[in-house]
């Protein structure tokens, strides 16, 4: 090929100026209508401004050149904050600017820096990099630097959108040889510049020559010519820089270019959760994650701070399990003393540690009758697992092997492993999660709500646990254990009556079931005293301890578990085959031997009946608020159950607006199905309290009242 054929209209330039070009792959074609697709006219814009108006402002323009967009945007009643390195570039931008009424004007802010490297230390609902130019002509890891900035300056939900070319084999072949001329400025000069254009035939790659005569003074010209060689960005680039940024493609629209030269394409994202956030919550949906995400940060008795510096009240003492208080210097010194000892140990293969011996002796000692084994775990569920294999385990060893199935509320929770999501009523996912765990026999709840008009709560309760005897009639002779929770936590504080647990408790030891009572919530001085068994004067066969038992410093459970269960095992020579790494962990107990210890000093259990009673008749003064159905305590285990403003069952968004709108109000409450739980650390003072109670008042009252008259069976209530 001739040098002429090779150069195209180059050659003549490069000829005169005897200029060296760094690349000249031989493709053949300059196109300029591809050129004229990317230096286009304002009409061709998309609407940004509707998408502004959706997204909300102020908008980031990424590149924003000579501000066809930005101008468009800021017209459009948009403020809009553009980014350019080229100064030439803002000189006429800052020009056509005073062209625009005042206020548009205003909106404008112009921030002379590369957009690759920025850090603007904001994030914005909307960012654009409508410059198709950028992206065609970047190189792969300018557009990676792009996008990764672009995500970083992208606000929770926020969203990202490009325009670019995306060029097809067949129409880059139909174009004609031409050179394109332009006009563009240059530190203060305005050259003239040609640019052709051509393309790998599979149009993935893309060789640019440029040639610039920019005026000097003196009636000197400088002369410019370069070759570069791009790839274009292509599909799989772009799924793997938008995943790589954190970008999650939301939209992408494309328009076919005249001349079938290829298609412009419009690409929307949004950051992968708020912005790069990794990190999965359970249960929680995480596309809802961004708009109520409240990341705390420290913490100190009651109170947290989060990373906005904002102060709350936590009235859920974390997830219920806070007792002594967040930052307790003796817990803190308790477990740094053990870590500096001892700091890790197990159970498994004959070791023992102190820290765990003597935490099952002062369970031992404070749990009620016949309870006298401690089985250490990491959780609640955990608790809930191998209390579902013990109850198993013992009926096998003592020759009773059909005896399987395990008993449980169908309002109950116990946690979210297989065996405890079997037994959990409250449970949106089992069938996604099936097969389940086999051998379980949902129970009717004594749920407040269920009870038939004109009948008492008490008699409705006793029914329930007739329903109990049923089943396990119904099952002869299979049932294993029947599992509760003597205060229902997650269904909104039900405290059944002690008439339906001394009978439930009657039931099993008529029919050889044992009783597990699942002290998780209720456990260690949560509702007035060391465990709600003590209120009703109950006598399990096993009681599973968590949460509070090391006021959540640490994770750790327990199952305690009765004598006989442990002897049908010692007697046979039978160990339990259950444990994991942790179980048993001295730096675990030391925290719940301190927690023991603090609770007792500072009679936090005594506290949490008084404060409880405090609580409770503070909350019932808020049944003046017609929103308001029911208020249910056990110490400091408070539900407060709402109705909808059509008197039924409070609707989703109801529930959302009051828990919201506590937490806007510096309290941060606990989520119920049908209202609002407060469980916080023992240590709450009464002034905490009342500006709980005060932050709920106001968060009721913005809700629109009932509009109808209170149903009939719910006046019956006695
Ligand atoms: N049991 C009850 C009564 C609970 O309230 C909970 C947790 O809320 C569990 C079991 C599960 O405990 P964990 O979350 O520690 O697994």
């Amino acid at each position: 090929m001739s040098d002429a054929a090779y150069w195209g209209p180059f050659a003549a330039a490069r000829e005169l100026r005897g200029l060296q070009l760094t690349e000249s792959p031989p493709y053949e074609g300059f196109s300029a209508e591809v050129m004229s697709t990317i230096v286009r006219s304002d009409g061709d814009l998309p609407d940004y401004v509707a998408l502004a108006q959706r997204c909300g402002d102020p908008v980031l323009e990424l590149g924003c050149g000579t501000g066809r967009v930005l101008l468009a945007l800021a017209r459009g009643g948009c403020r809009v904050v553009g980014i350019e390195r080229s100064a030439d570039m803002l000189a006429i931008l800052r020009t056509r600017l005073t062209e625009l009424p005042e206020d548009a004007q205003a909106r404008v802010e112009l921030v002379e820096g590369d957009a690759t490297t920025m850090a603007l230390g904001r994030a914005f609902p909307l960012i654009l990099l409508p410059a198709s130019s950028i992206v065609v002509f970047a190189e792969f890891e300018e557009r990676r630097r792009l996008l990764q900035a672009a995500a970083a300056h992208l606000a929770p939900g926020g969203t990202f959108v490009f325009d670019y070319v995306r060029f097809s084999p067949a129409g880059v072949a139909s174009c004609d040889e031409q050179i394109v001329s332009m006009q563009i400025p240059v530190e203060g000069a305005i050259a003239t510049a040609y640019l052709g254009m051509k393309f790998s035939p599979d149009g993935t790659e893309l060789l640019v020559n440029a040639y610039c005569q920019v005026p000097r003074c003196e009636d000197q010209v400088e002369h410019h010519l370069e070759a570069k060689r791009l790839t274009l960005i292509g599909d799989d680039e772009l799924d793997y820089l938008l995943d790589e940024s954190g970008l999650v493609l939301t939209r992408l629209t494309s328009e076919a270019l005249p001349g079938g030269v290829g298609e412009r394409r419009l690409v929307c994202a949004t950051a992968r959760t708020g912005v790069r956030y990794p990190l999965w919550h359970p249960y929680v949906p995480m596309n809802t994650l961004p708009d109520n995400l409240l990341t705390l940060t420290s913490g100190n008795g009651c109170r947290v701070w989060a990373d906005d510096g904002s102060e709350y009240i936590d009235a859920s003492g974390g997830l219920w399990s806070t007792q002594c208080g967040l930052g307790h210097p003796d817990i803190v010194e308790a477990v740094n003393r053990q870590l500096k000892r001892l700091s890790y140990g197990t159970l498994f293969a004959h070791r023992g540690n102190e820290p765990a011996l003597k935490l099952a002796r002062e369970l031992v000692e404070m749990a009620p009758s016949p309870l006298q084994w401690v089985y250490l775990t990491n959780s609640g569920s955990e608790s809930v697992e191998l209390a579902i294999k013990l109850a198993r385990l013992h009926a096998a060893v003592t020759g009773q092997p059909d005896r399987k199935q395990i008993a449980y509320l169908d309002e109950s929770y116990h946690g979210t492993f297989f065996g405890s999501m079997a037994v959990t009523g409250l449970y949106p996912q089992k069938e996604a999660f099936g097969p389940l765990l086999p051998g379980v026999v949902p129970v009717a709840t004594p749920s407040p709500s269920r009870r038939p008009p004109g009948v008492s709560y008490e008699t409705f309760a006793l029914e329930c646990a007739t329903d109990l005897e049923r089943r396990i009639e119904e099952a002869s002779g299979q049932v294993a254990a029947f599992i509760l929770e003597p205060v229902l936590g997650s269904a909104g504080v039900i405290v059944p009556p002690k008439e339906y647990l001394m009978a439930v408790q009657r039931i099993c030891r008529a029919h050889g079931v044992l009783l597990v009572l699942d002290e998780v919530a209720t456990g260690f001085g949560r509702t007035g005293l060391w465990f709600a068994a003590e209120h009703f004067g109950m006598r399990p066969d096993m009681m599973l301890l968590a949460k509070g038992i090391c006021s959540g410093y640490l994770p750790l459970g327990a199952v305690l578990f009765s004598g006989e269960i442990a002897t049908s095992l010692i007697d046979r020579g039978v160990g339990i085959g259950h444990g994991s790494s942790h179980n048993g962990n001295p730096v675990c107990c030391a925290a719940a031997l301190e927690t023991i210890a603090v609770m007792r000093r500072e009679r936090l259990v005594e506290r949490a009946a008084e404060m409880g009673g405090y609580f409770r008749a503070r909350l019932e003064k808020l049944r003046r608020h017609d929103r308001v159905s029911d208020v249910r305590s056990l110490g400091l285990m408070l539900g407060l159950e709402l109705r909808g403003n059509d008197g039924a069952r409070a609707p989703a968004q109801d529930l959302a607006a009051v828990y919201l709108g506590l937490q806007r109000r510096g309290v941060l409450g606990y989520p119920a199905p049908s209202g609002l739980l407060f469980l916080p650390a023992l240590v709450i003072t009464r002034q905490e309290v009342n500006a709980v109670v005060d932050a709920l008042d106001d968060a009721l009252s913005s809700l629109p009242p009932v509009v109808v008259p209170v149903t009939a069976a719910e006046e019956q209530r006695p």
